[in-house]
């Protein structure tokens, strides 16, 4: 035996996907369409980890293996250790595993704001007064406080999308699952979403990011790319957005500084290969300006 050394210490995983394949049934004598296909991937514990990929290429179809809402073919995923087809753990991995969807108005679900984050809670048992403390510190979190009383249906759409975050919050879950949150909203609203993706990221929820806008994506930490039901790419923002090339043949547009930064290239400005975020655009600017 190999006394004395210890093996590598496994990453803490929160979520594991072994070889998960899902079929979605088809009418008559079809064959099943298969949404995805063999799909191994492990999410560490407090990680933030944006998936893109054009239409169809079975994002929230694997989203929704995680969650537990759609059971795979084939394969395994796991859940903080628990399997998803494990009927016993399903309301710990919803739990665990939250979920928020593009459309705020099919998740609100009654007519005054803290009502509505409450009602998960009430449904998991949840005492009275610790619901009260979980749905006042959920609406702080999305900064929605102060519209504890209002009906959802008078807030913007950016509003509502938090007050569906703050529903997901007030669970406790360890992991959220966004799937294109902020593609119904207007730019303000996008933003305030993104600022409280990153917060309750910071402070210590596993983020999934869902998303088509390569902004969003470049501030996760990991980027994983879907394409017809299997991982195309998988690494860090700078990683994946130095390959311009192969984004382009899987549908995907480069970040506005990746854009940016190729230009500037293409006329001479030596803008390192690693710029993705627009900070680091701006000090090598004005690092370059004050150069020449
Ligand atoms: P994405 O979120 O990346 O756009 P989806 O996971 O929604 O992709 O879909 C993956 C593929 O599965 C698509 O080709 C889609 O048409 C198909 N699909 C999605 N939902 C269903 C369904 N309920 N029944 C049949 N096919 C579906
Ligand atoms: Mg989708």
């Amino acid at each position: 035996m190999n006394q004395g050394f210890s093996a590598p210490e496994a990453p803490d995983e929160i979520i594991r996907i072994e070889h998960m394949t899902y079929e979605y049934k088809r009418e008559g004598d079809q064959a099943a369409y298969v949404a995805v296909n063999d799909v191994s991937l492990s999410i560490e514990r407090g990680s933030f980890v944006a998936i893109i990929g054009r239409n169809g290429s079975g994002k929230s179809t694997l989203a929704k293996c995680i969650n537990a809402l759609l059971l795979p073919a084939s394969g395994k995923v796991y859940v903080n250790g628990w399997d998803t087809t494990d009927e016993a753990r399903l309301w710990q991995i919803r739990q665990t595993a939250g979920m928020v969807f593009q459309n705020p108005d099919n998740q609100l679900v009654s007519s005054i704001v803290e009502d509505d984050v409450a009602f998960g809670p009430e449904n998991l048992g949840i005492d009275p007064p610790e619901i009260r403390r979980r749905v006042d510190r959920s609406l702080s979190a999305v900064n929605m406080f102060e519209e504890r009383t209002k009906a959802p249906h008078l807030l913007s759409g950016g509003q509502k999308q938090r007050i569906a975050i703050a529903g997901v919050v007030a669970m406790k879950p360890e992991c959220i699952i966004f799937d294109e949150p902020t593609a119904m909203l207007d730019p303000n609203g996008r933003a305030e979403v993104m600022k409280i993706i990153e917060r309750l990221n910071r402070e210590g929820i596993t983020i999934l990011l869902i998303t088509h806008f390569m902004d969003e994506a470049v501030r996760a930490d990991r980027v994983v790319i879907m394409d017809d039901g299997r991982i195309a790419m998988d690494g860090t923002p700078e990683m994946i957005f130095a390959h311009s090339d192969e984004l382009r043949r899987l549908d995907m547009t480069v970040p506005f500084t990746v854009d940016l930064a190729d230009r500037l290239r293409r006329n001479d400005i030596p803008v390192p290969q690693s710029t993705i975020h627009i900070q680091e655009m701006v000090d090598f600017l004005c690092q370059y300006k004050s150069e020449i």
